[in-house]
C-alpha cells in the first residue's frame, strides 16, 4: 500500500522523493517539503496525497482506514515538533488546512486558519499568549472562514456582523475592536451558524479537522474547479493534496505581521525585491484588501511616495532573514520565487514558495538576466518562457503620441492596453464578448467567481485591491492588462452606472486602460505595433539557434506579410488566393466569370483579374523577396462569390449586359447540399482549367519581374488544393509546368519553382505515395484534414464540441491543438509515404495548428520542415519549435 500522507518540518528527513512530487504531494506541499528540506523556517506539517483524494471521490465519499490512521500518526509528528496537543483546552495545537494542486488553482477550497479552537480551548490560548484579543480574534476568524468554505454558509452575514459592531462602535479599522468585542462577536457569529444550519457550530476538534479534509477533496469537483480545469487545460485525473499545518501567528501585536512576496518584480522581472505586508495580521488580510498593505523595502515605499514604514525599515532583522531566505531560494529552484510568510513575535517562518507568475515582458527578462547571471543556461531560458505567454507582448501598444483624457489612475497591475465598452459584472462581459464586443470589466474587486468574465474582457479595473489582489495575479496569468486599486471608481449596480474620477459613465461607454502605467482614459486610444528588440529579440535569437524547423506564415495581404517578416517569418506557408477575389473592385469579374455560361466567358472574365492578381502577387513577392512563397490555387466553392441580394444581382446584370433573372437562374444551379465536400479544391481546376490557368500564370509573371526587379528571385511553391488521387496532381501540374514555360518564354527568362499539394483528405494521406510521384511538397492543411478525419464540420463543431472536450472525449479542441492519435497518424504516415518515392520532398503544415505549440512538438517528432502560422503568432511559432528540438 502507498503511504496516504507525508510529513514535512519539525526536524524529519525526507529520504522518499514522492514526498517532492509535485504529482503525488500537490505543489503547495511539495515545495514545504522541500523548503524545510533546505533548512528553511517551515511550521512542520503534513500532506495528504492527490492519489488519495481520488480515491475518496471515487470511493462514495468515504475516507479509508490507512488514512485515518496515517493522518493520526502524522497528527502525533506535529503535536511532538510543537510541543502542545491538538485539542488540548490548556494550551492547544492549531493548524491550517490548506488544498494544493499540483499547480494553483483558483476554484480549490479556500484556506482554513486556527483549525482546532472551540469554546474551550480559546481560553487555552489566550492564556498561553498573553493576549485575550488574539486569541477571541482568531477564533472569530477560524468560525467565519470554516462557516465559509466548509460549512457553505454565505460570508456576507458574517461581514454584516462585524460592520454593525464597528459602526456601532465609530471604528474604522478591524485592529481597533478589543477582546471583549470579538468575543462578543463570536457568539453572534456561532448563533448565525446555529440558526442557518440547524445544528452549533462544530467543537470537536477531530470533526472539525475531518470536515476540512472533505470539503478540500471535495472542491476538486466544485463547478469553479472545472471551469479553471476546462480554460487551462488541466486533466480530471490530476486531483488535489490536502496540507495540515500548525499555525504561525502574524495577529500576535505589532512585532508580527504576515506578507507575500517575490524575489524579482513579476511584472517587469526587475531585480528588485517584491511584495507587501501588514503588522498585526493573518493569512489572507494582505491580499484581501481589508488594510492597505504596507510595501516590503524602503526603496519601494519611496518610489510610491507612501508614508507608512516599509518592513526593511519597521522589522529590520526579521527582513533581513528574510533577504537571505530570498538568495536561498533563487539558488535552489534557478526560478523566481513567489512567496508567503509569517513573522511571529520576531521570528520569520515560511508557508509558500512557488515559481512566480510573471508577465511575458517579465517572464523574457527573467531568463536572458538568468543567463548573464550563470544561474541557468540558454537551453534552460528557451524553455522558461511559455511560448503561448508571448502572445501579451505581440499586441498593440498605446501609441504615446495618441492623446489621453485620463479619468483616473490605479495600479498597473498586469501590463498591457486595451480599449472596449464597460460592464460591471461577468456575466454581462460574456454575453457581450461573444457577440465579438470588446469589454471592459469593471468590478470593486473581483473573485473566483469572475473568472470567465475576466477571461471574456479585453481587459479588467477594479476600485481596490493591491499589485497581489486576485485580480491583479489572475489577470497576469491570463495576460489581460489590469488597472487595480483605483480608488476613484465607485459602481452602482443598480442604476449601471459608475463615476470615474470627476466623470461619470453608464455602462457600455467605451474606456482605455493602460495596464502598464495605470491609467484609465476616455474613449479608444490608438496603438502601435510590437517589435521584437531587448530581451525579446535576444531570447528569438537564442530559439533560432536552437531550433531545426523553420517557421513560416500564413499570409496573403503585403501588409501581413510585412508584419510576419517582421517577426521573423521564412516564407509564406500558405497565401491563400481567394481573399483577394472578394476585393470589391474585383469581385464583379469574379462573378462574371462564375455566371458564365462558357469557358469563352469565363476566359474573357478571367482576363480582367489577371492583372490584379499578377499584382497582389507582386507585391507579396516583393516583401518576402528571396523566400520561398506558397501559393495555393483557389479553393472554395464558387457559389461563396455570388450575390445574394436582388440589388446585387441587378447591379450585376447591368455591368454583364445579362438579364438579372438570368443570373439568378444560373446561380441557383450552383447551389450545393455540402459545399464542403463538393465542387471545390483541385475539382475547380479540373473542371475549370482556365482558372487555375489564369492564376498560374499571374503568379509566374509575378515572380519574373520581381527577380528582374529586385533581382531577388521568390521561390513560388504553387499549391494544389483538396487534392485525393495522384491523377488530379497529375493534370494540374502539366498545366500549371505549360503555363510556367509560356511565362518563361515569354519574358526571357527562368526561375525556379516547385508544384506540391496540401495533404487534407484522408484518401490524400494512405495515397501520399503515388501522389509524391507528381507533388515536390506536401504541405498538412490541417483544418480540412481535421474535419475529414473527424468528419466534423467545423463551422457545426460548437454546438458539441465542447462537451467532447468536458467528457474528455477529447483533451483538447482538435482544431486548436492537433488529434495526434488520428490526425497525426494520418500526418505521419503521409509524411514516410511521401519521403519513401522522393526523399527530398518538402513537408509543412499550413493549419491553424502550425500556430499552436503542442501540435508544433508533434510536427518535430515527425520531421516536418516547416509550420506555417498567422503572422502574429511567428515568434509563438519560433519558440515553440525551439522547444521541441530541445525535447528531442
Ligand atoms: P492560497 O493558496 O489561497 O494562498 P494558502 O493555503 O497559501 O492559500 O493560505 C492562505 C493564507 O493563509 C496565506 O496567507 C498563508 O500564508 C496563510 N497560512 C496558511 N497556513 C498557515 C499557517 N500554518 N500559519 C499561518 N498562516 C498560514
Ligand atoms: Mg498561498
Ligand atoms: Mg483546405
Amino acid at each position: 500500500m502507498m503511504q496516504t500522507v507525508y510529513t514535512f518540518g519539525g526536524g524529519v528527513s525526507h529520504d522518499d522523493s514522492r514526498t517532492r512530487d509535485k504529482t503525488i504531494t500537490g505543489g503547495k506541499g511539495a515545495n514545504l517539503a522541500e523548503m524545510a528540506a533546505i533548512g528553511l523556517p517551515v511550521p512542520p506539517g503534513f500532506t495528504i496525497t492527490t492519489e488519495e483524494c481520488l480515491r475518496y471521490l471515487r470511493q462514495g465519499h468515504d475516507f479509508s482506514q490507512q488514512l485515518r490512521a496515517d493522518v493520526a500518526e502524522a497528527l502525533r509528528h506535529i503535536e511532538q515538533a510543537v510541543g502542545k496537543q491538538f485539542g488540548d483546552p490548556a494550551d492547544p495545537l492549531l493548524v491550517s488546512v490548506r488544498s494544493g494542486a499540483r499547480v494553483s488553482m483558483p476554484g480549490m477550497m479556500d484556506t482554513v486558519l486556527n483549525l482546532g479552537l472551540n469554546d474551550e480551548t480559546v481560553q487555552g490560548l489566550a492564556a498561553t499568549s498573553g493576549d485575550d484579543r488574539f486569541a477571541w480574534d482568531s477564533y472569530r476568524r477560524f468560525i467565519q472562514m470554516y462557516s465559509d468554505v466548509v460549512l457553505g454558509l454565505d460570508h456576507g452575514q458574517f461581514e454584516e456582523a462585524l460592520e454593525v459592531a464597528k459602526e456601532d462602535q465609530g471604528f474604522y479599522a478591524d485592529t481597533e475592536l478589543s477582546a471583549s468585542d470579538w468575543q462578543a462577536l463570536v457568539s453572534q457569529y456561532k448563533d448565525i451558524v446555529a440558526k442557518e444550519l440547524g445544528k452549533p457550530f462544530p467543537q470537536d476538534v477531530q470533526d472539525q479537522l475531518w470536515g476540512a479534509i472533505a470539503a478540500v477533496f471535495s472542491s476538486w469537483d466544485s463547478e469553479r474547479a472545472k471551469v479553471y480545469r476546462r480554460l487551462n487545460d488541466i486533466p480530471a485525473d490530476w486531483g488535489t493534496a490536502v496540507n495540515v499545518q500548525a499555525m504561525v501567528f502574524g495577529n500576535m501585536g505589532d512585532t508580527s505581521a504576515t506578507g507575500v512576496a517575490f524575489t524579482r518584480d513579476p511584472a517587469t522581472g526587475e531585480k528588485a525585491y517584491y511584495g507587501e505586508y501588514l503588522v498585526n495580521a493573518q493569512g489572507e488580510d494582505v491580499v484581501a484588501g481589508i488594510r492597505t498593505p504596507q510595501y516590503l523595502t524602503r526603496a519601494a515605499r519611496e518610489k510610491a511616495g507612501a508614508s507608512a514604514p516599509s518592513m526593511e525599515e519597521a522589522m529590520p532583522d526579521a527582513f533581513g532573514e528574510l533577504a537571505r531566505t530570498f538568495e536561498l531560494l533563487e539558488q535552489h529552484y534557478t526560478d523566481m520565487q513567489d512567496i508567503e510568510f509569517t513573522v511571529e513575535r520576531g521570528t520569520l517562518w515560511m508557508l509558500q514558495t512557488r515559481s512566480g507568475k510573471r508577465t511575458a515582458k517579465a517572464a523574457l527578462k527573467l531568463a536572458v538576466d538568468m543567463v548573464g547571471e550563470g544561474l541557468i543556461d540558454e537551453k534552460t531560458a528557451i524553455r522558461r518562457v511559455d511560448p503561448m505567454a508571448l502572445d501579451q507582448l505581440l499586441h498593440p501598444t498605446l501609441d504615446p503620441k495618441a492623446k489621453r483624457d485620463v479619468l483616473a489612475k490605479g495600479l498597473p497591475a498586469s501590463p498591457g492596453a486595451a480599449s472596449g465598452a464597460i460592464v460591471l459584472d461577468a456575466d454581462t462581459a460574456e454575453q457581450r464578448a461573444s457577440k465579438g464586443e470588446a469589454v471592459i470589466l469593471v468590478r470593486v474587486e473581483t473573485s473566483p467567481e469572475d473568472i470567465h468574465g475576466m477571461h471574456a474582457a479585453k481587459g479588467i479595473l477594479t476600485a481596490r485591491g493591491g499589485m497581489t489582489s486576485h485580480a491583479a495575479v489572475v489577470a497576469r496569468g491570463m495576460g489581460r492588462p489590469c488597472v487595480s486599486g483605483a480608488s476613484s471608481v465607485s459602481i452602482d449596480l443598480k442604476t449601471r452606472r459608475l463615476r470615474i474620477g470627476s466623470r461619470e459613465l453608464a455602462e457600455g461607454d467605451v474606456i482605455t486602460l493602460d495596464g502598464s502605467t495605470g491609467e484609465v482614459m476616455a474613449g479608444e486610444v490608438p496603438t502601435l505595433e510590437p517589435e521584437l528588440v531587448g530581451d525579446f529579440g535576444t531570447l528569438m535569437e537564442w530559439a533560432d539557434k536552437h531550433r531545426r524547423m523553420k517557421v513560416r506564415t500564413n499570409a496573403e495581404t503585403p501588409q501581413d506579410c510585412r508584419v510576419a517578416r517582421q517577426f521573423g517569418a521564412e516564407g509564406i506557408g500558405l497565401a491563400r488566393t481567394e481573399h483577394m477575389f472578394f476585393d470589391a473592385s474585383r469581385i464583379s469579374a469574379v462573378r462574371e466569370m462564375i455566371l458564365s455560361e462558357n469557358e469563352a466567358g469565363r476566359r474573357q472574365a478571367l482576363e480582367k483579374l489577371l492583372p490584379e492578381q499578377r499584382a497582389d502577387f507582386t507585391e507579396i513577392f516583393e516583401v518576402m523577396a528571396g523566400l520561398p512563397c506558397t501559393i495555393r490555387l483557389l479553393d472554395p466553392p464558387l457559389h461563396e462569390f455570388l450575390p445574394h441580394e436582388d440589388q446585387e444581382f441587378a447591379d450585376l446584370a447591368a455591368i454583364v449586359g445579362q438579364d438579372a433573372e438570368q443570373l439568378k437562374r444560373r446561380a441557383a444551379e450552383l447551389h450545393e447540399f455540402n459545399p464542403m465536400l463538393g465542387h471545390r479544391g483541385c475539382r475547380l481546376g479540373i473542371t475549370y482549367p482556365e482558372i487555375y490557368e489564369m492564376q498560374a500564370r499571374a503568379i509566374f509573371e509575378a515572380a519574373c519581374d520581381v527577380a528582374q526587379s529586385s533581382g531577388e528571385a521568390p521561390v513560388p511553391e504553387v499549391m494544389i488544393p483538396l487534392v485525393a488521387t495522384r491523377k488530379e496532381v497529375a493534370i494540374l501540374k502539366t498545366l500549371i509546368d505549360r503555363t510556367a514555360a509560356t511565362v518563361f518564354e515569354e519574358k526571357g527568362t527562368t526561375l525556379r519553382y516547385l508544384v506540391g499539394t496540401m495533404i487534407e483528405l484522408p484518401r490524400a494521406a494512405l495515397a501520399a505515395g503515388e501522389i509524391a510521384e507528381e507533388a515536390e511538397f506536401f504541405s498538412f492543411g490541417t483544418n480540412d484534414l481535421t474535419q475529414t478525419t473527424l468528419g466534423v464540420s467545423r463551422d457545426d463543431a460548437g454546438r458539441f464540441l465542447s462537451a467532447y472536450v468536458e467528457q474528455g472525449i477529447y483533451p483538447r479542441d482538435p482544431f486548436v491543438s492537433l488529434d495526434i492519435e488520428g490526425v497525426g497518424e494520418l500526418v505521419k504516415l503521409a509524411a514516410s509515404r511521401g519521403r519513401e518515392t522522393r526523399s527530398a520532398i518538402k513537408l509543412g503544415i499550413c493549419g491553424e495548428h502550425g500556430g499552436d505549440p503542442a501540435s508544433i512538438a508533434f510536427c518535430e517528432t515527425v520531421g516536418l520542415d516547416y509550420v506555417s502560422a498567422s503572422p502574429y503568432r511567428v515568434p509563438i511559432a519560433r519558440l515553440a519549435a525551439a522547444q521541441a528540438a530541445l525535447q528531442e
